[in-house]
């Protein structure tokens, strides 16, 4: 029988993520004014409580799981658990401590792990080989990415951790929809045998409900995203992100757009930029740089640059019927799965993608593009160039393409990164 600090230290990462999210929150509440980085101050707020319920949770002995992001966090609510996902830890970490996740990138590299892959999963990896993290299981859909495939087997292959890994197809069609839905209930249900729970539809039910608002309010700040000055200051893009997996499904989510949503509403009325002035409208149609949080603050504030969406941000998801039966919500759980940031453009060929771009382009009035190539995501590779060439013949705007790893420093460093983009920015001006 553990007792409750062993119970607890089944969650090490959450605990160093507990103790940076509150310094870094009480350094913002001490030296900024009132008004200061509001999407920072209100999400780390909540974050932290989530994370004090989280590790409460572990120390109570409840069953830690691991999850990919494209299986929603939400979808975890139907069990009594303390969900972790897998991405999100070692991008929170890097974003939060200095060098960040890199001593588990290269604990896990060393124990044999290809260098190139995702530092997204090798981070979380490389604290579970540590026995930072110990899980009861873990799920992931087979997607979005070969780095994905060719990660998780480590945890089922060396650390015995029992991996369910429902199927999720390519193909954006209705049976594919029924299908995946099938899975995700396969998924759930073997879940549930392996922690000894039944799944509570009901609550599942309820947290679905509670992401159905925030979609509606994410679409409404996306609307106002159209307006110059962009309304919404940059560092809402990071924060959204570690949201999507932190306040999914739960209240916290619900209070975070809500706020957001009436400070964008005032600053559209009133005019206003964050950082002063809007000079440039920028698109990152991928990743943003997980390891500068600052850069975001920076941008506004030194370059008057907006970045109006980042990959996990322009998800234009409709709400799930929640209203019929069981079968009808899985439906509508999968086609939201599939289409999910990063899941959706991974997965299928590229041609959606470009024209989204150059959609966006279009509707939000960009000056251009900043295209992050993330050393993990391989399938993507050969994008940047056709996407540069739509941008340019249908939109007329130019896109700077950076090398980089977005969750390790030492590949491409913030100086070097930041260096591009202000050369870039004064060809523009
Ligand atoms: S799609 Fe890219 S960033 Fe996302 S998990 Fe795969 S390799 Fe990592």
């Amino acid at each position: 029988m553990l007792n409750k600090t062993e119970l607890e230290n089944r969650i090490i990462p959450y605990k160093m993520l507990y103790e940076s999210v509150t310094s870094t929150y009480e350094l913002i509440e001490g030296i900024l004014p009132d008004h200061g980085i509001p999407s920072l101050r209100i999400g780390l707020k909540l974050l932290k409580s989530v994370m004090e319920e989280y590790i409460q949770k572990a120390r109570e002995g409840l069953p830690i799981i691991g999850h990919h992001f494209s299986f929603p966090t939400e979808y975890l609510s139907c069990f009594e658990c303390v969900p972790v996902c897998i991405e999100a830890v070692s991008y929170l970490l890097a974003a939060l401590l200095p060098h960040g996740s890199e001593p588990y990138y290269d604990l896990i590299t060393n124990w044999g792990h290809p260098f190139h892959t995702c530092t997204s999963q090798k981070g979380t990896m490389g604290m579970t080989l540590d026995d930072l993290f110990k899980f009861d299981a873990i799920i992931t859909p087979t997607a979005p990415c070969d780095n994905t495939y060719a990660s998780y087997p480590f945890f089922s292959y060396y650390k015995k951790i029992p991996v369910i890994a429902p199927d999720l197809p390519f193909l954006k069609e209705e049976k594919s929809y029924y299908y995946h839905g099938e899975q995700i209930k396969i998924g759930i249900e073997q879940l549930g045998k392996i922690i000894n729970q039944e799944p509570d539809y009901e609550k599942l039910r309820k947290a679905i409900e509670l992401e159905n608002q925030v979609s509606k309010m994410k679409l409404e700040i996306f609307e106002l995203k159209k307006a110059k000055p962009c309304p919404v200051e940059n560092m809402f893009n990071a924060m959204s992100a570690a949201a999507a997996i932190y306040f999914s499904g739960r209240a916290e989510n619900v209070n975070y757009y809500n706020d957001m949503l009436k400070i964008a509403k005032t600053r559209y009325k009133n005019n206003e930029h964050h950082g002063g002035e809007e000079k440039v409208r920028s698109i990152w149609p991928y990743m943003i740089i997980f390891f500068d949080l600052e850069l975001g603050e920076w941008l506004d504030r030194h370059l008057g640059m907006s970045i109006l969406f980042d990959i996990f941000n322009y998800n234009f998801a409709e709400p799930i019927n929640t209203k019929s039966d069981l079968d009808t919500m899985l439906y509508g759980m999968a086609k939201k799965s599939m289409e999910a940031p990063m899941v959706k453009q991974s997965a299928e060929f590229y041609y959606s993608f470009i024209d989204q771009c150059v959609q966006l382009a279009k509707d939000y009035s960009a000056d251009c593009f900043i295209f992050t190539s993330h050393i993990g995501c391989k399938q993507f590779g050969s994008v940047p160039q056709i996407l540069r060439e739509a941008l340019r013949d249908e939109v007329g705007i130019p896109m700077l393409l950076i090398d980089v790893d977005v969750g390790d420093a030492r590949f491409a460093s913030e100086k070097i990164i930041r260096e591009k983009i202000k050369m870039f920015a004064q060809t523009l001006m």
